[in-house]
Order: structure tokens, then sequence, then C-alpha cells
């Protein structure tokens, strides 16, 4: 069985980063997992919520009905809080996504690179540094050794990659995004990544924005590759999957 897990920082982050390629390769037979380290409490626009409490908990619901969407079978939100990502100790979250990785055992990881993807938003480049570490340490025996007991084995995820894009956004502070490795053609699943980001209800008025910049970037998704067992030159990958091993596979 092929797996890919997808770490976010904040619900609507998985289909504006990467939703085409969740769904096209869950259509492909592919598991996917996505876990979002905030319930997103602390965001501008707020839908009817009066508090921060009622935003997390409408926002899990919008999450649940995006992954709904692109077909994730393993879709969480963490209580980690939105904003605050670069506060929090950082063995505790890199420990919670080793464990998932242990037990969820993906050939392919995603996430956002350190520069905190096309917002530059903190607490992306903290998913960032979180899913790297997380990405490194889950098959090595003497990092976390205390998960593993009860069957629990360490995991090497075979290529962990960074969503990019061709250019950043305008009139914001300078980001310099990561090059251009894979290029995933995700033809008609645009259409289900614009549906899986507008079931992300309380963010609306964000709508227009990401329309215009999926527009112009038109259907292809952007990927870095990070890391690899197999390191070495990179052709331009059309298929994240692209040399696996599929005995590891298994
Ligand atoms: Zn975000």
């Amino acid at each position: 069985m092929l797996r890919m897990l997808a770490v976010t920082a904040h619900p609507d982050d998985e289909a504006g980063a990467f939703g085409g390629s969740l769904r096209l390769y869950s259509d492909r037979g592919v598991e996917t997992s996505v876990i979002c380290l905030t319930p997103g409490q602390a965001a501008t626009h707020r839908g009817k919520a009066k508090d921060d409490h009622e935003l997390a908990a409408l926002r899990r619901k919008e999450f649940a009905a995006a992954c709904a969407i692109l077909n994730v079978s393993r879709a969480a939100v963490l209580d980690y809080p939105d904003g605050q990502l670069h506060r929090i100790e950082i063995h505790r979250v890199v420990s919670d996504l080793v464990r998932h990785i242990r037990e969820f055992r993906p050939q392919i990881m995603l996430s956002m690179g350190l520069e905190g993807a096309i917002t530059g938003h903190t607490d992306h480049s903290m998913a960032s540094v979180f899913a790297t570490l997380a990405f490194h340490w889950a098959g090595r025996n003497n990092r976390f050794p205390d998960q593993l007991t009860d069957g629990l084995q360490p995991h090497r995820v075979q290529k962990l990659y960074y969503c990019t894009a061709p250019a950043s956004l305008p009139n914001r502070q300078p980001i310099s995004l990561p090059p251009v490795t894979a290029r995933i053609e995700i033809g008609r699943y645009l259409e289900t990544k614009i549906a899986a980001f507008h079931a992300h209800q309380t963010q609306a008025p964000l709508f227009p924005l990401f329309d215009l910049h999926v527009a112009r970037l038109g259907s292809p998704e952007l990927f870095h590759l990070a890391a690899s067992v197999a390191p070495g030159a990179v052709p331009i990958e059309t298929d994240l999957f692209e040399g696996v091993e599929q005995q590891q596979a298994a």
C-alpha cells in the first residue's frame, strides 16, 4: 500500500498547498493522511464565531469537510495554538509527528518550506521545521526510543517535499521560495482543490485572492524535493512516488 502524509499549520493549508495532489493520489489508490497542527483559532477572518473556542470548533468542522472532498482517509487537527508555534517546545511537536509517522508508515511526506510557503506565515515555517525533523528522526531507533514499545517500529519515509510556487505574492514582505523539482499536473482536480478550499467558509473573504492565485498558476502543483533516501541529482519529476521502493511500500 502506498501512503502519503501531509503536515500543515492551519485548516485550509491542506487545500491551498496541495489539495489537488491529495485527491489525485487518493484516486490512484494512495492512502492519504493530513495532520494539521492548530485549529486556526487566531485567524483574522472569523465567520460568526464569538470567541477563539467557537472559531476552533467551526474550523475543525470545515477541515473535516475539506478532507472529505479530498478523500483524505486519516485527517487530524491537533491542539497547538495558532500563531504561536514558534513558542512551543520543539520535541513535543516532533514527538507527536514521529509517532504518527511510525504508525501510518508513509513513503512520502508533504509540508511547507522554511520560508513559510507563499504567505510566509511563521506557523508555516514552524510546520516545516517540525515536519522536517520528524521525517529525519522517525527512522532512527535512537530518537524517541520510548515510543518503540508494543510493536511500534522506526519508519524511514523515502521522500520529503515542500510545496512551492513560481512567484511570491506581490506587495508583501520578501520570501525566497524553494526551487521547483516536481511538477504535478492535477488537471480536473483543480476544481476539487478549489471546492475543498471553499469548504473553509469562515475564510470566505480570502476566496477571491485564492481563486485569482489558482487561476494564475493553472493546473500544476509545484514541489521541492527537500530530502530523499536516494540522494543524487534530481531530474524534474512528474510523479511524487517516482523511484519509491516497492518492497518498502508493502
Ligand atoms: Zn496557513
